[in-house]
């Protein structure tokens, strides 16, 4: 059984101490408490991909191990400890012991001049060095002329027993998945240590999406959705040159990052900027206020996998960017508001509902429906709109526009229009016809 939580800030709290680096035994234990809350349903299942391994262009990199880190003075003075604060030293530091003069340090320290109080979280993944990260109040009042003895002690585990982790879920429509109608994927990465916001939001956003969808299933025929959790970047190329034959199956996705800050929700186009996608979150958000943005405008992040060369999978991202607290000590619970990481997954909920269970409703009938005759006459004094637009809607069933494009035009609203779509469906009238893929194929 799925746990139960009182609030999406709950969950957060639990995964936010953990030093989750790309490849880390603390990633492993977030997405398993991430697998923990997501749906029975959604038969969750982590994936293991060896270091090393080549997945595409880029390659699987080690599983990250600190058994300690610290900087002190040659006098014994701990200045700066691993222990207090995964963000101390950079992600995929090499091990290093010893003794430097200030001169010899000072390139190995990072702090942030905007935020004086907070760490700053920094990351050499692959052009690797070493180094510690400090407020600046710490680095500004640490004597220049002592001598500093400086240890990391990392290590970097090629075991492909250990490798890189993805954990993905699937939520599937009433009735079952549905081949023919694809998929769409949410993702929120899991991999940026003892920070709220980015992204530990976007993950809590996207389980209570899950919980949702699992709850109150797409209607029959939909897509599926597919929810994936882990590292940014190289967990999604990772995981999709492992899964290349999930990707023409794709139809969207929807990339889900620092949704529980107190700022107005920013929704980023697809690359393809005018697809369905793009329409129906703006007519999600058409009484939200918000922000519209280009494809990746920044921060850029697995869209450009997705909807990258090669995979092309239309996607948007929503977020809240920006924030001042961006990849310090300060993105933490103070800044999370729990109404924030609910209306994330109320718009991302309506835009998953809206896009998964759009179809093409193509005509099988000559001439104009006797619509009395079959039951499908909308009368005026009911509902003058529809009644208004039946002429239009029956026009438009020629396997060009789908059913949220029909909607579109016609001006009415989506679930009403797919209601009635229906009928002529369930009386044989039309036939659904999938959203067309327009993932890349090499
Ligand atoms: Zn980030």
């Amino acid at each position: 059984m799925a746990k139960s939580y009182s609030s999406l800030k709950s969950v957060l709290a639990e995964l936010l101490p953990l030093h989750r680096t790309i490849v880390s035994d603390d990633m492993d234990k977030a997405l398993e408490i991430v697998g923990a809350y997501l749906p029975d349903a959604a038969e969750y299942t982590l994936e293991t991909y060896a270091p090393g391994a080549p997945i595409w262009t880029w390659r699987v990199p080690e599983r990250y191990v600190v058994h300690e880190a610290y900087l002190e003075t040659e006098g014994g003075e701990r200045v700066v400890d691993f222990a207090d604060n995964p963000l101390h030293i950079i992600s995929y530091s090499l091990p290093v012991d010893k003794v430097l003069t200030w001169d010899e340090l000072e390139p190995h320290l990072r702090y942030s001049e905007k935020r004086p109080t907070a760490i700053p979280w920094e990351f050499k993944y692959y052009e690797r060095d070493w180094g510690f990260c400090l407020t600046k109040e710490t680095f500004d009042r640490l004597p220049r002329a002592e001598r500093y003895r400086a240890v990391i002690r990392s290590e970097f585990v090629t075991d492909p027993e250990q490798g890189l982790r993805v954990g993905t879920g699937v939520v599937h429509p009433e009735g079952g998945p549905v081949n023919a109608s694809g998929e769409m994927i949410v993702q929120a990465h899991t991999c940026h240590p003892m920070q709220a916001n980015d992204d530990l939001a976007g993950v809590v956003t996207a389980i209570e999406v899950a919980r949702r969808l699992a709850e109150d299933p797409l209607p029959p025929g939909s897509m599926s959705v597919r929810f994936w959790f882990g590292p940014e970047t190289i967990g999604t190329i990772a995981y999709l040159a492992h899964n290349e034959d999930l990707i023409p199956n794709l139809r969207g996705g929807i990339f889900l990052e620092m949704t529980g800050n107190k700022n107005k929700l920013a929704w980023h186009h697809s690359r393809q900027h005018d697809h369905l996608l793009d329409r129906i979150a703006q007519y999600v958000l058409r009484d939200t206020e918000h922000e519209e943005r280009d494809f990746a405008a920044a921060p850029a992040n697995d869209e450009r996998v997705i909807n990258g060369p090669g995979v092309n999978v239309p996607c948007i991202s929503l977020n809240r960017w920006p924030y001042d607290e961006y990849h310090t000590t300060d993105d933490n619970l103070d800044i999370m508001h729990e109404d924030m990481l609910v209306e994330a997954a109320d718009v991302a909920e309506e835009i998953i509902r809206i896009f998964a269970s759009n179809y093409v409703p193509r005509r099988t009938f000559r001439g104009p429906v006797f619509l009395s005759g079959h039951d499908l006459w909308v009368d005026w004094r009911e509902d003058w709109a529809l009644n208004r637009a039946i002429e239009k809607i029956m026009m438009r069933f020629e396997g060009r526009h789908s059913i949220f494009e029909i909607a579109e035009e016609v001006g009415l609203d989506y679930w009403k229009t797919r209601e009635y779509i229906e009928e002529f469906r369930a009386k044989g009238f039309i036939v659904p016809q999938p959203i067309p893929s327009e993932a890349h194929t090499a």
